[in-house]
């Protein structure tokens, strides 16, 4: 039994015509700008060896790992072919990223944040996705989201949409913490939630400084990240939990997770809906996690701009392209912020979400469905149009 199933992404390197190769490009084989070079993406059950675990590395038997955007866009592919999803990747890959497992080999050096010992079989855990190198420039001063030399598991090597996954002890958290309060069925899928939510975590606490209990915030957009921000923020002791967000029924899966009122951005005024909320206030924090710059910062402006509250920050988190419409003047007098947040790794992220998690901020719900590796193309397909759904979530690897 060497052998394991993995779902792997196939695409053709056929550069567009302007395409230049960038300086950590390699030729054939590996881009930061995916959408301008793979063409054709189509998704095999490719039969693979079983890693073997080096000196710092353990060997996991994954148990859940969730489908994310990024997927979706990996296997989606315009008129001309090219795949949606513009990052770094390098194909063939098996995709997945947000996952959990367990420990079933541990290298000679592995060793075990939670015990300082080297890690043993049975162990519960997850990891980060964004493989920082530790030693250039920005992860050297304490930014590994802004490793020069990122690789990422799931785009760029071999993720963990497989039976096996072998990673370095450096990324890896335990998720041990989970065990007593929610048992192993849960524990596996909000195992596979914690890179999501640390996603959330880095945007609402890590960027935008987190609250004091008491204040008000806006979450703009119901994807997994804006619904767990609900969650954080909740936990965190804020009053009101603002979510604007178009689909009933992903308002309503926030305000079973934490948000305290939801908008529904086609019916109602979001500024006006927020400060009749807050009495006028506004809020501490805004979260911009629709990627529509175009529809959402007229309703920023206007919060902060008539909101009582100085001192407003508006983390954005989710990516596009297009360009901010925001005055200048309306900051100043506010005093407000305008910040970006990119990833999820450092400063104790990880486990800190999983430590809000072991003590009752149960986001699972989130997990809308669960399916075996054969089924990840389906929906991946079907995610293109479907919005119901919020994570699907593979727990079933043979
Ligand atoms: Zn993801
Ligand atoms: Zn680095």
């Amino acid at each position: 039994m060497s052998k394991m199933k993995t779902v792997t992404l196939f695409a053709d390197w056929d550069p567009i015509p302007d395409f230049k190769l960038g300086s950590k490009d390699i030729d054939g084989k590996l881009t930061y700008l995916g959408s301008k070079v793979w063409r054709n993406p189509r998704m095999e059950i490719v039969e693979k060896d079983i890693p073997v675990p080096g000196p710092t590395e353990v060997l996991i038997e994954v148990r859940a790992c969730g489908t994310c955007g990024s997927d979706v866009h990996m296997r989606q592919a315009n008129d001309e072919g090219y795949i949606f999803y513009p990052g770094l990747t390098a194909f063939p890959v098996t995709l997945g990223h947000e996952f959990s497992g367990v420990v079933v080999e541990a290298g000679e050096n592995a060793i075990n944040k939670r015990t300082g010992e080297k890690y043993e079989v049975g162990e519960a855990v997850c990891a980060e996705e964004m493989i920082w190198c530790a030693n250039c420039k920005p992860c050297a001063d304490g930014y590994p989201n802004h490793c020069e030399r990122l690789q990422e598991i799931g785009f760029s090597i071999d993720g963990a949409y497989a039976k096996y996954i072998k990673i370095d002890t450096r990324y890896l958290w335990s998720l041990e913490g989970l065990r007593k309060k929610y048992g192993e069925e849960k524990m596996w899928l909000l195992g596979s939630l914690v890179e999501p939510t640390s996603v959330a975590y880095n945007a609402v606490i890590e960027r935008g400084g987190g609250i004091r209990p008491g204040e008000h915030v806006v979450i703009l957009g119901g994807g997994p990240i804006g619904i767990a921000s609900c969650a954080i923020l909740r936990h965190s002791g804020a009053n009101s939990v603002i979510l604007s967000e178009p689909s009933a029924s992903r308002r309503e899966m926030a305000l079973s997770m934490g948000a305290t009122h939801t908008i529904d951005p086609m019916a109602d005024d979001v500024a006006e809906a927020v400060l009749d909320i807050t009495e006028g206030l506004g809020a501490k924090i805004i979260l911009e996690a629709t990627g529509l710059p175009s529809i959402v910062w007229t309703d920023i402006e206007k919060i902060i701009w008539e909101g009582k509250a100085v001192n407003t920050t508006v983390v954005v988190v989710a990516r596009s392209d297009d360009k901010i419409p925001l005055t200048g003047e309306v900051l100043q007098v506010r005093r407000a912020n305008v910040v970006g947040s990119q990833g999820h790794s450092g400063h104790g992220t990880f486990p800190n979400v999983i430590s809000c998690m072991s003590s009752g901020m149960d986001v699972s719900k989130l997990v809308t469905k669960q399916i075996s590796l054969d089924a990840v193309e389906e929906n991946c397909l079907m995610l293109q149009t479907d919005r119901d759904e919020v994570k699907i979530t593979v727990t079933n690897f043979n």
